[in-house]
């Protein structure tokens, strides 16, 4: 079963399509009952696809991964 953990870990992967179904389907049932992770999720596509608008070729990897980092620093510290 997926825990707030797992979808802080598999959030960037699952943005990026590099989630196998399983895990997929895991994450998206966490998300049906656990309204942080929805939030979280919420957070991150925001800031990805602002990100993406403000500079769509460059290092767009690296700045999902320095972002997932820093949320999942930011939703360990509220847990
Ligand atoms: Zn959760």
């Amino acid at each position: 079963m997926f825990e707030c953990k797992d979808v802080a870990e598999e959030a960037s992967n699952y943005l990026d399509g590099d989630l196998p179904l399983a895990k997929r389907l895991g994450l998206l049932l966490h998300l049906v009952y656990c309204s942080c992770c929805r939030r979280y999720m919420q957070q991150i596509r925001q800031t990805i696809s602002t990100v993406a608008i403000l500079r769509p070729q460059e290092q767009h990897q690296t700045d999902t991964q320095a972002l997932a980092e820093k949320l999942r620093t930011i939703s360990k510290t509220e847990s």
